[in-house]
């Protein structure tokens, strides 16, 4: 059994980021003017405040920064901050082993789950 994860919103500043989650690509946002990848994705670079920022399609893969998981038993599910390798940390849930055997450091990689009435939701497993 797995848990129900609501339909994201979607703004015009997103838009390119859900469709690609939906063809199972992982885009990121990248400053053309400082270099740095970010996410969540924004029109403006977080770093250096600039416009000039792309989509750019990310490997997917990842290491756990930190996790926590709720419940217990079959009801349980693990929340975490995964590191890209391009550097943005992103808040997911975490799939496919059981919540005991999660720790800070292991890699895993990104995989899309469709959703009930809306885009696809990225989420992370066992690389
Ligand atoms: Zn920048």
């Amino acid at each position: 059994m797995s848990r129900r994860i609501p339909a994201p919103k979607v703004l015009p500043e997103t838009l390119a980021y859900w469709q690609a989650a939906d063809a199972g690509r992982l885009l990121v946002k990248r400053c053309t003017a400082c270099g740095e990848h970010h996410h969540y994705p924004r029109d403006i670079c977080p770093f250096c405040w600039s416009e000039a920022t792309e989509w750019r399609e990310a490997a997917g893969t990842g290491t756990v920064y930190s996790f926590s998981t709720m419940g217990q038993g079959e009801a349980a599910y693990t929340l975490a901050y995964v590191q890209l390798d391009e550097g943005p940390v992103m808040m997911r849930t975490l799939v496919g082993a059981v919540p005991a055997s999660w720790t800070v450091g292991r890699r895993v990689r990104e995989v899309f789950a469709p959703r009930e009435g809306g885009h696809a939701v990225p989420v992370f497993e066992p690389a």
